[in-house]
């Protein structure tokens, strides 16, 4: 078949954003389900967030609409590339030094920070009851999270949450390793905090860094309650809305103290 080179050139781009955001996906949540539910399952039984195992068929559905949502992103990110050539161009340069190494590393907590503020403002959003059926009752199927309900979205969650790639790259300017960086992040913390296991010392929340830093038991308890703890990795709009759960610091303690010193 011979496509014209602008739609060949965004297919692949489907296909290596795909694949690649896959990869980490496939590799990060098997890391944590090997060592949380197959290998120490026994030793971390007392830091399991909810007592319950998974739900049947749980795990699968979690597996099947993040596989969706991971070929939603690279469907995204080939719509960057296709109109690239209608002269709409992305920030991303080269090389690597361009701007500074400062700002190479500065462009990642950018990054970091611009998506905590779009996910907390969308999640929101996605909890009005108009909207919660359609588009993030998928996400909440699992109130008792593993690791595969990282990217377990419908396909309209899948959209809304693919969309913070191109407003990055039009906006911050980046190398594409340093926005390679932010995403090897984000699927590592949405791993985590999907984990089902509490995995920070007893003591954390009464660091300023624990203060700061969002749990696997802050973001568990967003599945449980359903209407609290919107916040993805920092502490920060939750406590500007005053939208923190107020049994948190007590179930965090709970799930961590010494019953549940592993
Ligand atoms: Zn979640
Ligand atoms: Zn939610």
């Amino acid at each position: 078949m011979n496509l014209p080179a602008p739609l060949r050139r965004a297919l692949w781009e489907t296909w290596e954003f795909s694949t690649v955001a896959l990869g980490w996906y496939a590799l990060l949540a098997g890391l944590a389900w090997a060592a949380f539910y197959v290998v120490w399952r026994r030793a971390m039984s007392r830091r399991k967030i909810h007592p319950r195992p998974p739900a049947r068929g749980q795990v699968s559905r979690e597996v099947r609409l993040s596989l969706m949502s991971l070929l939603i992103f690279g469907l995204v990110s080939g719509a960057v590339v296709l109109i690239r050539p209608l002269g709409i161009r992305t920030q991303l340069y080269n090389p690597m030094d361009l701007h500074g190494w400062g700002w190479y590393y500065a462009s990642v907590v950018v990054c970091i920070f611009v998506h905590d503020a779009y996910f907390y403002a969308t999640h929101r959003l996605m909890h009005h009851p108009r909207l919660f059926r359609p588009v993030h009752r998928a996400h909440h199927l699992s109130n008792n999270p593993t690791p595969w309900a990282a990217y377990s979205f419908s396909a309209w969650e899948a959209l809304v949450q693919a969309m913070i790639g191109p407003i990055l790259v039009y906006a911050v300017p980046m190398h594409f390793s340093a926005f390679l960086l932010f995403m090897v992040w984000q699927i590592a913390f949405n791993v985590m905090g999907h984990c089902g296991y509490e995995i920070y010392p007893r003591w954390f929340l009464r660091t300023p860094l624990g203060a700061f830093l969002n749990t696997p038991t802050h973001h568990a308890m967003h599945h449980e309650k359903v209407t609290s703890n919107y916040g993805l990795y920092f502490n920060l709009w939750d406590g500007v809305f005053g939208t923190n759960n107020p049994a948190y610091e007590e179930r965090f303690a709970q799930v961590t103290g010494p019953a549940g010193e592993a």
